[in-house]
């Protein structure tokens, strides 16, 4: 579990990533405002490193 900061609406909420030892790319609608947050991230060592949010809307 990992908390971060919407897009959209900057508030935080919480979302559930694997733990796949490569990149990954997913997308989270926000608790608060409903819209797509598209999350770019990797894991190392079992911690899940955030890179990217953004827009998820394509
Ligand atoms: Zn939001």
């Amino acid at each position: 579990m990992i908390t971060i900061i919407c897009y959209f609406c900057f508030e935080t909420f919480e979302i559930f990533l694997d733990n796949y030892n490569t990149t990954n790319t997913e997308i989270w609608d926000c608790e608060i405002c409903c819209n797509p947050n598209k999350i770019q991230y990797q894991v190392r060592n079992r911690k899940i490193i955030i890179f990217d949010i953004s827009d998820g809307n394509e």
